[in-house]
């Protein structure tokens, strides 16, 4: 059985998207089928991917307005082996006109029924909000992680999430889980960080993932060259803290 997992989070730039390809990539180096679906109209995963994103014969968008009869033609094949539901701006469109769809937080989970066994992995990439596409990864999703900041109001914006969850568990989807708090551009060097970062272990508790993904510079320049951390710089520290994570992800599924 394949296990679905949003990268979730409604602050902006907090590493949803690196966590998303990455751990896609990682995964697969583990010898997992993956699937990325790319849910933001920024279409950052799949540019991150190596796919681009102005080239598209078919998206996401396609997949959630029915534009598409056979799924499969709208899946692409990452370089790192990885497969990708790729997005674009189309997304915007498709968002507005899902607001008018019957059942609408259903949409994305009908979608891709057919194809849920081909994987053992779907990992989504939210967009930075908790709209109605978010509220659709949310519906199909096994668990939830949550890429935060060690920064002063991400405990804010964590509750706030929190409280959606609960109501997406109430709604749609009962079996919800939080696979994690993931603590991304950690600098050890600064002491509001390390500070945070405690404060998350307390109130969390084991709702916080043991890995610690570190700030770490080629996790920033490898989307300009559409590859992942384990092919742009394999030996790097933000390669092996997402091995680290892919395999702590591989455990808590069990
Ligand atoms: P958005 O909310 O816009 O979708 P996001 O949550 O997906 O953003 P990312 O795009 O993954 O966040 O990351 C934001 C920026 O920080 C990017 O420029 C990315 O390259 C950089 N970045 C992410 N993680 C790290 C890290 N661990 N070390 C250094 N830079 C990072
Ligand atoms: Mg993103």
């Amino acid at each position: 059985m394949s296990k679905i997992f949003s990268i979730c989070n409604q602050k902006g730039g907090v590493g949803k998207t690196t966590t998303s390809v990455n751990l896609s990539a990682a995964l697969t180096l583990n010898n997992k089928r993956v699937l990325l679906i790319d849910m933001d109209p920024q279409g950052n995963a799949t540019m991150g991917s190596g796919i681009s994103k102005y080239d598209l014969d078919y998206s996401l968008a396609d997949v959630l307005l029915g534009n598409s009869n056979d799924i499969k033609e709208v899946i692409c094949k990452a370089e790192e082996g990885f497969e990708l539901i790729p997005a674009n701006q189309a997304l915007t469109f498709a968002e507005v006109k899902l607001l008018d769809i019957k059942n609408r937080e259903l949409v994305l989970k009908k979608a891709i029924k057919k194809i849920e066994s081909d994987y053992d992995f779907i990992i989504i990439d939210c967009p930075p909000s908790l709209n109605i596409l978010t509220v659709n990864a949310l519906a199909v999703s096994d668990s939830v992680i949550i890429p935060t900041q060690c920064e002063y109001y991400a405990l804010e914006g964590l509750t706030a999430l929190l409280e959606t969850i609960d109501k997406i568990k109430i709604s749609v989807n009962e079996s919800l889980k939080i696979g994690g708090i993931l603590r991304t551009m950690y600098d050890p060097r600064n002491n509001l960080a390390q500070d945070v970062s405690d404060e998350l272990e307390n109130h969390f508790g084991k709702n916080v993932l043991k890995t610690v993904i570190p700030r770490n510079v080629s996790l920033a320049e490898a989307p300009s060259h559409g590859s992942s951390i384990i092919d742009y710089d394999r030996a790097s520290k933000g390669s092996m803290s997402y091995l680290a994570l892919a395999g702590e992800i591989v455990k808590i599924s069990k």
